[in-house]
């Protein structure tokens, strides 16, 4: 089932009860303003979900509504986790589904981390 991107925050959502501790999850990092885990069904080598500490739907939302402290901790914390898990010299992916196109299913913003090996074309058809 896709995100509605317009529909307000669903605190019930999986990746809120990962936030509060009452879901677990493979840590990789956390700070003030992100937690960073392995994603459950990996697509990738590596393949890591950073997301923000706050209530944000999408991309979309976050953009519009989130302070500057927020999006500048959620970016910092993107590029240390990368560094920290040594994808850089090889390079990595980025990318973030935002509603129904683009095949959100998790209604809280999330970067997905891809590295580990070559990657492939950006998209699959
Ligand atoms: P998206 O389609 O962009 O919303 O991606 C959601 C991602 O969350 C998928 O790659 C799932 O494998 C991942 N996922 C769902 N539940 C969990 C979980 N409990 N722990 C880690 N990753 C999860």
């Amino acid at each position: 089932m896709s995100v509605d991107p317009t529909k307000p925050y669903d605190s019930e959502n999986i990746f809120a009860k990962i936030l509060r501790g009452e879901m677990p999850c493979n840590k990789v990092y956390e700070d003030d303003h992100a937690l960073a885990f392995h994603d459950i069904n990996p697509q990738a080598p590596v393949h890591i979900l950073v997301i923000p500490k706050g209530e944000y739907v999408s991309w979309d939302d976050f953009s519009a509504k989130a302070s500057d402290a927020e999006m500048a901790g959620y970016v910092r914390a993107i590029g240390h986790v990368a560094r920290e898990q040594g994808l850089v010299v090889r390079g990595f992916r980025l990318l973030s589904n935002v509603g129904r196109n683009g095949g959100q299913e998790v209604p809280h913003l999330h970067v997905h981390l891809f590295g580990g090996g070559p990657l492939g074309p950006m998209l699959a058809q």
